[in-house]
């Protein structure tokens, strides 16, 4: 889990730097983003036509001074109207700020075209009326209109600008003599500065705007990488919490039932002893005990195996080695283990080397000696054959537990000590799925290694082999 977190923040960073908008972009996007709140606007897409509003009336006014500074340097105009053109554009700065205070750019929007068109009729009247070097803005104010307001701002603007060019016309036709405020030899040049520096504006606000619905795309497609990452995590949790879910389900199932049927045992034979105690002669009365005594222990170790899947969870398993008595721990063992099994079974024992003391830790052996030893019984036929050898090698001690049962399949080797997994071949024989993913957990606890041989109708050989040096460290 952590490991997969650390690889979605990675991944989340690369796509970050994936899309990275160019410098320039960069800043053009902070600077409006600045200007531009995103709670006010929540739409992207309206979000990004106040930003392209603002950039625009960071540009728009720039691009006006540059023609007012051409006439006033250039053609040597000095009348009033060129200052108080001057001062219209520069009221175009105020209008990022407007929007900043919570003014909807929309409504800004609609006054700033009002204001645009009104100085491009009062440029075109002043200077030269119908023949104005200004004529090629009047094609800016539907354009301007259609980025800042959508396409109903394009169709309301050209209408407006419509109206300005007929004014003109009415007035230039109607015999109106205009100001004649620019002389013949400097129209000409005039008109391709002012047309050039339309048609640069004009492209600037599409770029802008362009570039601006690419990062909005850019961040979208990372958002959406991120979101179907999120998403793909989150269903990989999901499944793996069901399928927990479903193991736990089938194992409280499987363990009622394992509680079940020993104590149903137990309880028709006490019930038959108390029942027929004077008809029933010493043997039969032994049988029936020892198979209560053998409910008893199965049910023992049922609930020792389910005890220790709950400390599991919450600890580790202790591990505290000492010089035991290890043969008596064995025998010890193997005469318990002699209860579960049918009387026709056969328990043996076989020590090999010096092994009559070890040090190693004794709960240990005995969880998992018990649970190889009463696995090689469950797995048996009633007149099987289940052994347990000891043996010493170097620093450490073997234990083999081997059966003539039903054997293993090749291919469920891998999965035998895993918790809650069961061979399916096996289900009739009762069973949690536990015993051996508790051996495994305590072979790993000692440090030591588990292996098993086994074959299909043949049976079955587990060695595990625990560290135990000669003199205790
Ligand atoms: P359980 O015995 O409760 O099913 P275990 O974890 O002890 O659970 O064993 C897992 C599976 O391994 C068993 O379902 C069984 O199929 C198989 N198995 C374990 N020991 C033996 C054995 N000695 N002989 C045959 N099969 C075995």
């Amino acid at each position: 889990m952590i490991n997969s977190d650390k690889d979605a923040g990675k991944e989340d960073r690369l796509n970050r730097q994936r899309y990275q908008p160019p410098g320039a972009l960069r800043v053009l996007d902070r600077l409006a983003t600045w200007f531009v709140d995103s709670r006010t606007y929540p739409d992207p897409d309206d979000r990004l036509r106040a930003k392209v509003f603002v950039i625009a009336h960071f540009l728009s006014p720039n691009i006006a001074l540059l023609i007012a500074a051409l006439l006033f340097f250039v053609a040597d105009v000095a009348t009033s109207p060129l200052y108080l053109l001057v001062l219209g554009f520069v009221l175009f700065f105020t209008y990022p700020f407007l929007v900043k205070w919570g003014i909807p750019y929309r409504r800004a929007s609609v006054v700033s075209i009002v204001q645009f068109s009104l100085l491009v009729y009062s440029a075109l009247y002043y200077f030269n009326g119908f023949t104005s070097f200004v004529i090629p803005w009047i094609a800016v104010i539907p354009v301007v209109g259609m980025l800042f307001l959508g396409l109903r701002g394009a169709l309301l603007t050209s209408v407006l600008a419509a109206f300005g060019i007929l004014t003109m016309l009415l007035l230039h036709f109607g015999g109106h003599a205009f100001p004649q405020t620019i002389t013949a030899e400097w129209q000409p040049l005039a008109f391709i500065i002012s047309a050039t520096l339309s048609v640069i504006f004009v492209s600037g606000i599409v770029l802008c705007h362009l570039s601006l619905y690419w990062l909005a795309q850019r961040r979208l497609q990372s958002e959406l990488v991120r979101h179907r990452q999120t998403a793909a995590r989150f269903r990989a949790a999901r499944d793996a919490a069901n399928e927990a879910n479903l193991a736990k389900s089938r194992f409280l199932a499987t363990a009622s039932h394992e509680f079940r049927t020993p104590l149903t045992t137990i309880q028709a034979g006490v019930d038959l002893l108390q029942r027929y105690r004077d008809k029933l002669d010493a043997q039969q009365s032994a049988e029936y005990l020892q198979d209560v005594m053998r409910q008893v222990k199965l049910l023992t170790q049922l609930l020792d195996n389910l005890l220790l899947v709950g400390e599991e969870d919450a600890t580790d398993i202790q591990f505290r080695p000492e010089t035991i008595k290890l043969a008596d721990v064995c025998q010890d063992m193997v005469r318990q283990m002699r209860l579960g099994a049918e009387s026709s079974q056969r328990l043996d024992i076989h020590f090999q080397g010096e092994c009559k003391t070890a040090y190693l830790d004794e709960a240990i052996v005995r969880r998992i000696l018990s649970n190889l030893l009463s696995n090689a019984i469950k797995y048996s036929p009633p007149d099987g054959a289940v052994s347990l050898s000891v043996k010493r090698e170097d620093d450490a001690i073997l234990f083999e537990v081997a059966d003539n049962g039903e054997g293993i399949a090749e291919s469920e080797l891998a999965r035998i000590f895993e918790r809650y997994y069961r061979v399916s071949e096996t289900a009739r024989v009762g069973g949690t799925g536990l015993g051996l993913s508790i051996v495994k957990a305590a072979v790993d606890a000692h440090h030591g290694a588990i292996r098993v041989e086994s074959s299909v109708g043949v049976g079955s050989r587990f060695i595990v082999s625990l560290p135990a040096p000669l003199t205790a460290a």
